[in-house]
């Protein structure tokens, strides 16, 4: 199986399985548990997301994410790429401001316990009828954005959890660690532009190949480049990245 086809199918299965794993991706929910003292479902997954993108960057994103599956389906409908770079440092706010509370309620309430199920009926997070109001709330939340604002536009410009895995992605860069990257691996490239046209976050990898690999915090890791390039051009690789994140020129200045 290649890598394409594993992802659009563990992409299915996320997709299926998000009515049972919505609530542990709720920035609410990780409230409620804060007021209660409580280390719930999406604190423990947000960390595991946040170590996992130190070696992996956002895989989670590629692979994992229902929101992730749903808006790549709704880019079937609409294809245009989300190119409106100055939102993207939205997401950013949006984490600050949560994150900030979030640290806040925990460090008035403490902590008292560890309930991974938390808010859940036996692990299982819509499961009354009222939950699906929630559900589809935040099923429209995530596509109107993919279907106005270009592909996978929720993740650049809303997503509450991508800021957790560029910060592993940064942490990693700082400390001078190897990490997964796409990266050129021949000189055989024709500069047809199909890596570009084949992401799915946008990105211009033929620029960013210019550099030896993608740095970009928006790429997933989902090796969509890697399949669209009819040169085998590109290929992944655990790639460390230099301790500036500045860009040299051919001469190396
Ligand atoms: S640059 Fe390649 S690996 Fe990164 S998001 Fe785009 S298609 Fe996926
Ligand atoms: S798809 Fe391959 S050959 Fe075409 S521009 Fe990208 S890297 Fe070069």
């Amino acid at each position: 199986m290649t890598v394409h086809k594993l992802r659009k199918f563990t992409l299915l299965t996320a997709m299926l399985l998000f009515p049972v794993t919505i609530y542990y991706m709720s920035p609410y929910l990780i409230f409620q548990a804060a007021f209660q003292s409580a280390v719930n479902g999406s604190f423990i997954l947000f960390c595991l997301m946040t170590v996992l993108s130190v070696p992996f960057g956002r895989i989670f994103c590629a692979f994992l994410c229902p929101a992730g599956a749903v808006q790549e389906c709704a880019a079937q409908v609409t294809e245009k790429p989300a190119k409106r770079r100055k939102l993207y440092v939205l997401k950013y706010v949006i984490w600050a401001v949560w994150l900030s509370a979030v640290t806040v309620c925990y460090v008035i309430n403490g902590i008292d316990s560890i309930d991974p199920f938390f808010m859940t009926e036996h692990g299982i997070s819509v499961s009354r009828i009222q939950d699906y109001i929630i559900y589809y709330g935040i099923i429209i939340l995530v596509v109107i954005p993919a279907m106005t604002g270009g592909k996978r536009a929720f993740c650049h410009y809303f997503c509450w959890m991508a800021p957790f895995m560029a910060a592993g992605t940064v942490l990693r860069r700082k400390i001078g660690l190897r990490g997964l990257a796409v990266a050129v691996k021949n000189d055989g490239c024709v500069s047809c532009g199909k890596c570009s046209k084949n992401c799915p976050m946008s990105i211009d990898v033929m620029e960013e190949i210019g550099h030896g690999s993608v740095k970009s915090l928006e790429c997933i890791q989902c090796g969509e480049c890697i399949e669209g390039c009819p040169k085998k051009v590109l290929g992944y690789g655990m790639v460390k990245a230099e301790r500036s994140t500045e860009r040299k020129d051919k001469n190396g200045k």
